[in-house]
């Protein structure tokens, strides 16, 4: 308790002797505040305080005035007000203010020491008493540039406030390299508007899809607008902002720590700053401001927070540090040295990449993808199981964004692309479209699917390397295995043609026998040596006219013909309609059994684009239609052409929609796809085929947004991934392990041959109704033989066996070529032998002879 009091008694003499005996001379500081000026009110009395306690010259007071921001003749009626007290004031620091100007130039001219802390134009002016902390306007405005320059942003935004937020922009600007046909020019300039809201001009911004952005504004309004930057998107991994605003506070603590140390230190000379009042009307100037003035400007600082200081003789700052903080890892990235004009990196690429990597492992990454078999299709659930998340897709790019994720250590969640399309420039809706138009509105960090590398896409997104190879290709469909019919030969008529000419046929033959009998000159004398004959005769019976009928619709004539006019006319008519209808069937019969060959055929892009029978179309809005639209070679170009002209229209919405079409039972339709799709739809659709080879070469990557600074660890999570094999594995699993449907291997398909002639199954028929005609007659003859046999046996008196036994040898023994018209029975053929040589003998070809003679009128 003793040593308590003892120490509270030494503090309060030390104190006492501070204040009676040290600090001889009270010094009045002037402070021009404006009305959001709070925090550097409390660096003020923190400084102040500091200082008189510790430091024993003079005892720093101070008279602190808020000032119009508006009405300069306010403003400088309250800075004359102040210089007028009695005690005098040492030197006044302004802080930022429009009325900064009067303010300045009144200190100036009474030889006040007036310091400011904030941004002011370039200035050449000679000012003795004023100068500001502030850096000097057009080094600031280097050093920004030098800044935004070592971030390699290839476009940005610049937000500004005030025209003076303008001015300080104007070096970077010089950066601007304008594209004039650029979808994007790479400097956007935009103007903060009156008010707290900011929204529509950051949706713009959003719009833009711009995510760098440098915003030059007064501090205390950064926060207000990052916030509504966050509830537009705009504050997510792959923005970038850059805050020009230099804290105003530090400058000020700088300032007053400077202005308490001068005076001190003028203390201690024995140089009296004592301070005059100074009365604005009378035209009174400071008695000592000038040399205070002039020393603060030499003396070199003890302690400053803003870096070296040095002043020109403009009052202007030409020395000072400038620190680029990264705010998320809380780590200076680069300084900029005014003294040398040098801007010094921090940061290798190796940390920005592992500071990259660090902030997408604090976050659940978006990513942006598509339906679409096999890269990701939803995922069957067990009965009843309701799927959340990840857990309702599966397929190659979930795999695939898996093994990247393990490699680097983040957190995903799948997303499908509203529009459901890859991602093309919308010239009515200005904007991009689907994976692509995803990222740049800020949903996703990745996008994943089979997503074409194309330049147009690369000017807005950037692609990880490629994870697949491929090309645009052809699907087609096979020739269809035709049922094959062996009665082709029947198809040029129809069955009514058939069945007609079959009854026309039967008619016309009994006709011809009517017409016969009745013409006179059908009517012949049986013996041409008996002139007068007592009987006439008519070959023309029913079955000599079915004859003539047939040989003449067969185009083979007949060894008989009619004499008679009539006759001769109706006959002539038959040949006339035989004539037409053979020469029909034989032409139709041509085109009947080639009509196969006809169907045009195609090899490849060249051949399609040359005929307009097969119908080719393409996926709406994808890399492969950009392909044909971009083209410059003359056969492509022709294909886009005609599938701009086709209708109904050739484009689909998707893959899938596409290999229906080819698909269709009449449809003619070729779809150009990229080849590992087409490998996939053909291991298992086995009526579809891959038709000439690929027209390009590209890769799909994954997508990500401009510039993103995990872009490299992604690249070497997919080179790992391809050098271990795992992708390859990826590409064997979705393509062929997982595959329901049975694989087309072993599947054998009859492809259509290209030779000119007939297949024997194309003239089956014809074989047929040869091989059936022929088995009738020799049943027939058969029928006959017997017969005869039987005749031969009954008039012979010989048995039925004897009698067959005696013909059939006969018939058998091709060496004999005559015939006895009594049959020759050998003595041990049989008992009943000698009965033979009573009977005439009717052998076979004896009676066929006879009857054919009947037939045709020979055996007269
Ligand atoms: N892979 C294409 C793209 O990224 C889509 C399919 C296609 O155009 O054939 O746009």
């Amino acid at each position: 308790m003793k040593i308590v009091l003892q120490n509270v008694l030494w503090l309060l003499f030390f104190v006492a002797y501070q204040y009676f005996c040290l600090a001889s001379e009270s010094v009045t500081i002037g402070i021009l505040f404006n009305e959001g000026s709070h925090q550097s009110e409390i660096a003020l009395n923190s400084t102040l305080h500091k200082k008189n306690t510790f430091d024993q010259k003079a005892f720093f007071k101070s008279n602190v005035l808020q000032i119009s921001n508006f009405d300069s003749f306010e403003a400088s009626k309250t800075l004359c007000g102040m210089l007028e007290a009695d005690y005098g004031i040492a030197a006044v620091i302004g802080l930022e203010s429009p009325t900064r100007a009067i303010l300045e130039s009144i200190c100036n001219h009474f030889e006040v020491p007036y310091i400011m802390t904030s941004w002011r134009p370039p200035t050449r002016k000679q000012t003795d008493t004023v100068f500001n902390f502030f850096p000097e306007a057009e080094l600031f405005a280097q050093a920004l540039a030098e800044i935004v320059k070592s971030l390699q942003w290839g476009s940005f935004v610049i937000i500004y406030e005030t025209e003076e937020g303008l001015i300080r922009m104007q070096e970077i600007l010089k950066l601007q390299d304008y594209k004039r046909n650029s979808k994007q020019n790479n400097i956007l300039v935009k103007q903060l508007g009156p008010g707290n809201d900011h929204r529509s001009l950051l949706k713009e911004i959003k719009n833009a899809t711009e995510n760098n952005i440098i915003l030059d504004c007064k501090t205390e309004h950064i926060l207000p607008i990052l916030q509504q930057a966050k509830d537009q998107n705009l504050l997510s991994l792959h923005n970038n902002y850059l805050l020009t605003s230099l804290t105003e506070t530090v400058l000020f603590y700088d300032a007053l720590l400077h202005l308490t140390d001068s005076i001190n230190d003028l203390m201690y000379t024995e140089k009296s700053i004592t301070p005059n009042p100074i009365n604005c009307f009378e035209q009174t100037k400071s008695k000592n401001g000038y040399i205070f003035a002039a020393y603060m400007k030499e003396r070199k600082p003890s302690l400053s927070l803003s870096g070296p200081l040095k002043f020109d003789d403009n009052g202007n700052r030409i020395h000072f540090n400038i620190h680029v903080v990264d705010i998320l890892d809380n780590q200076v990235i680069a300084d900029w040295y005014a003294s040398n004009s040098s801007l010094v990196l921090r940061r290798s690429s190796n940390d920005t990449e592992f500071a990259a990597v660090a902030n997408l492992q604090k976050i659940l990454v978006n990513v942006s993808s598509r339906i679409g078999e096999p890269y990701l299709k939803y995922r069957e659930s067990e009965e009843g199981k309701i799927l959340y998340g990840n857990d309702r897709y599966e397929g190659y790019s979930m795999d695939l964004i898996q093994e990247v994720a393990n490699i680097i250590g983040f957190r995903f969640e799948f997303h499908l692309a509203e529009d459901k399309e890859y991602g093309k420039w919308d010239e009515k809706k200005k904007k991009w479209t689907g994976l692509v138009g995803d990222l740049l509105e800020r949903k996703a960090q990745l996008a994943v699917c089979d997503l074409t590398i194309t330049h147009q896409r690369r000017e807005v997104v950037d692609f990880s390397m490629p994870f697949m190879t491929l090309g645009i290709s052809i699907l087609y469909k096979k020739e269809e295995k035709k049922d094959i019919n062996m009665f082709a030969f029947l198809d040029p008529f129809s069955v009514s043609v058939w069945i007609y000419t079959a009854t026309l046929y039967l008619i016309i033959s009994v006709v011809l026998y009517f017409i016969s009998r009745m013409t006179p000159g059908d009517w012949e004398n049986p013996h041409p040596c008996d002139e007068n004959p007592e009987e006439l005769e008519n070959i023309w019976d029913i079955k000599n006219c079915l004859w003539l009928t047939l040989g003449s619709i067969m185009t083979q004539g007949c060894d008989i013909l009619p004499k008679g006019i009539s006759s001769r006319m109706a006959v002539s008519m038959w040949w006339f309609f035989s004539l037409i209808m053979t020469s029909s069937y034989t032409a139709n019969l041509a085109a009947f059994l080639t009509k196969d060959r006809m169907e045009p055929t195609i090899d490849g892009a060249e051949a399609l684009s040359k005929q307009t029978k097969i119908k080719y179309g393409v996926v709406d809005g994808g890399s492969t239609m950009a392909f044909f639209r971009d083209s410059n070679f003359s056969t492509y170009q022709r294909m886009w052409t005609n599938m701009l002209a086709t209708r109904p229209s050739v484009f689909e919405k998707n893959n899938n929609d596409g290999v229906k079409r080819v698909q269709a039972p009449k449809g003619q339709y070729a779809f150009l796809m990229e080849s590992t799709q087409i490998e996939y739809e053909i291991e298992t659709k086995c009526d579809l085929k891959q038709v000439g080879s690929s027209l390009d070469t590209k890769s799909y990557g994954i997508a990500m947004p401009m510039n993103s600074p995990y872009r490299s660890a992604i690249n070497k999570a997919i080179l790992k991934l391809q050098e271990s094999g795992k992708l390859n594995d990826l590409k064997n699993k979705w393509w062929k392990e997982k595959r329901k449907d049975p694989s087309c291997e072993n599947f054998d398909v009859e492809e259509k041959s290209d030779s000119a002639e007939l297949a024997l199954a194309n003239v089956g028929g014809v074989f047929f109704v040869l091989g059936v005609g022929i088995a009738i007659a020799v049943m027939l003859a058969i029928f006959e033989f017997l017969w005869n046999v039987r005749s031969v046996s009954v008039e012979e008196h010989l048995t039925y066996w004897e009698a067959l036994k005696v013909e059939l040898k006969f018939a058998c023994n091709v060496w004999i070529t005559k015939k006895r018209t009594k049959p020759v029975i050998s003595e041990s053929s049989s008992s009943s032998s000698h009965k033979s040589d009573k009977t005439d003998d009717k052998s076979m070809i004896h009676s066929f002879l006879q009857s054919a003679g009947s037939f045709m009128n020979l055996n007269n």
